[in-house]
Order: C-alpha cells, then sequence, then structure tokens
C-alpha cells in the first residue's frame, strides 16, 4: 500500500474531498497546503499576512515559503506513517524540493493519483463550496450539502464560502493552474507514479477508483 502520496488536480477537482477519506482510511496524515496558509491566516502570523495577498488575487505563494512550510508540518508525528498531500506541490520547483527534501530522509513519494475534471464542473464545484471554519471539510450546496444548513457535520463549526471562490478569482487561478502546475503531471508521469482518476463521477465512485489505484480498499491489506 501506498504510504506518501500526492493528490494532483486542478482546483475544484475534489482533492480535498477525497484526501480526506483516503487519510481517515489509512491512517495517516491528510496535508493540505491551502488549509495551513488559511490557518496561518486566521491566526494572523507573519506568513499568513504574505500569503494572503497572493491567495487573493489567485496567484501562488512563492515556493521557498510554501516549501518550509510543508517540510514542517511533515515532520510532525502525525505523518509518520505516510501522509496524503493535497494541493503540494504546484510547480516543478516545489516538487524538485520535495524530492530532494525527502531523499535526504530517505523516503520518497510512492504515487501520484490525478483526479481529473473539465472546466464547467470545476466552475461548478468551487462557485457552489462551502467549507468548515473549524476543520476546512469542503462542502457543496448541491452536490454535497451539510446535514444541517451552515453547520459542519464533524465538528459542528459554522461553514462559509471562501473568498477565493468569487467567478474572477476562480478564473484566475484555474489560469495559473494551467500555467504552473500542469507541467509537474509529466514530471511525475516521467517518475512511473502518475494515476489517471476520473473525477467527474460521484463522490464514491472516485474513492473507490483512487483506492484500488493505490492498491488498498479502506483497509491495510
Ligand atoms: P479541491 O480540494 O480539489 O479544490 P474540493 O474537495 O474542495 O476540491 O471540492 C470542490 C467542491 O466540489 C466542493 O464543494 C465539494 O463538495 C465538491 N465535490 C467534490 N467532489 C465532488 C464530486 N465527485 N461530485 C460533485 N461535487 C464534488
Ligand atoms: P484549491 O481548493 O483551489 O485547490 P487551495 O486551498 O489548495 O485551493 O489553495 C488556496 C490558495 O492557497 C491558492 O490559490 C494559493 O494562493 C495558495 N496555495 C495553496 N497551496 C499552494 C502551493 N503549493 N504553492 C503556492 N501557493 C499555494
Ligand atoms: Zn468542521
Amino acid at each position: 500500500m501506498s504510504k506518501r502520496m500526492i493528490l494532483l488536480g486542478p482546483p475544484g477537482a475534489g482533492k480535498g474531498t477525497q484526501a480526506v477519506i483516503m487519510a481517515d482510511n489509512a491512517g495517516i496524515a491528510h496535508v493540505a497546503s491551502g488549509d495551513l496558509f488559511r490557518k496561518h491566516l486566521g491566526v494572523g502570523t507573519e506568513l499568513g499576512l504574505i500569503a494572503k495577498g497572493y491567495m487573493e488575487k489567485g496567484d501562488l505563494v512563492p515556493d521557498d515559503l510554501t516549501v518550509r512550510m510543508v517540510l514542517e508540518r511533515i515532520r510532525e508525528d502525525d505523518a509518520s506513517e505516510g501522509y496524503v498531500l493535497d494541493g503540494f506541490p504546484r510547480t516543478v520547483g516545489q516538487a524538485t524540493a520535495l524530492d530532494q527534501a525527502l531523499l535526504e530522509l530517505g523516503q520518497s513519494i510512492d504515487k501520484a493519483p490525478l483526479i481529473e475534471v473539465g472546466k464547467q464542473e470545476l466552475i461548478r464545484r468551487l462557485s457552489g463550496r462551502w467549507v468548515c471554519r473549524g476543520c476546512q471539510a469542503p462542502y457543496h450546496e448541491i452536490f454535497n450539502p451539510p446535514r444541517k444548513v451552515g453547520i459542519c457535520d464533524k465538528c459542528s463549526s459554522d461553514i462559509y464560502q471562501r473568498e477565493d471562490d468569487k467567478p474572477e478569482v476562480i478564473a484566475a487561478r484555474l489560469d495559473t493552474y494551467e500555467a504552473q502546475t500542469i507541467p509537474l503531471i509529466e514530471y511525475y508521469q516521467s517518475q512511473g507514479k502518475l494515476i489517471r482518476i476520473n473525477g467527474e463521477q460521484e463522490v464514491e465512485a472516485v474513492t473507490t477508483d483512487l483506492g484500488n489505484a493505490i492498491s488498498f480498499n479502506g483497509s491495510f491489506s
């Protein structure tokens, strides 16, 4: 079974939705760079303030800051059994920095599933997304509503719409993905780690395909 994975895919593909399920099933950590930045923003750290300017425009936060933040996170105890990286790496520079750091630790990435979803569907998903203020679980007003209106099923915090899920910023983020993140597909393909997953299916069907691709089905066997 794969223990160190990178979930690739455009904004809105369902990376966060699937990463939470994969991490729970496999007993590994879910590490989402966007969630980490939003936590910094929430408590008002210097990194959060710097990241804010990029995030609200749909641009990427500079590689050096992002790489340092994620590498620190994957050294924490709960990531010692493995992790699903969600939203990182997003540039070839980040991917090479990650590979270099893992090499020094005697580790490597096992698999990099790519969740593929077309642009129109991405816009539908992002414009209807609501996120939990507490645990950052993603919901959708039509496709995946919480059981109680406005309240997270998992932690009962309130849910909100992200500032960068507005139409203008969605368009900018999709352009950023095409310009800076698409080259990563080739990067992981050439390492023999890329697995393409059809993301335009129900959440459960995507979970099943991902489970098969990384050779576990909700268990360690
Ligand atoms: P990402 O982390 O890739 O940006 P999310 O997991 O936050 O994506 O999902 C984006 C939006 O699409 C959320 O509102 C989520 O509830 C919804 N969503 C996720 N997977 C699916 C799916 N398979 N079908 C329909 N909607 C989905
Ligand atoms: P999405 O749901 O669109 O995949 P994320 O929550 O992963 O969005 O990211 C939100 C924002 O945080 C990005 O638009 C970007 O500004 C910043 N960000 C997240 N991850 C990275 C990264 N790996 N490199 C640079 N910036 C990042
Ligand atoms: Zn929650």
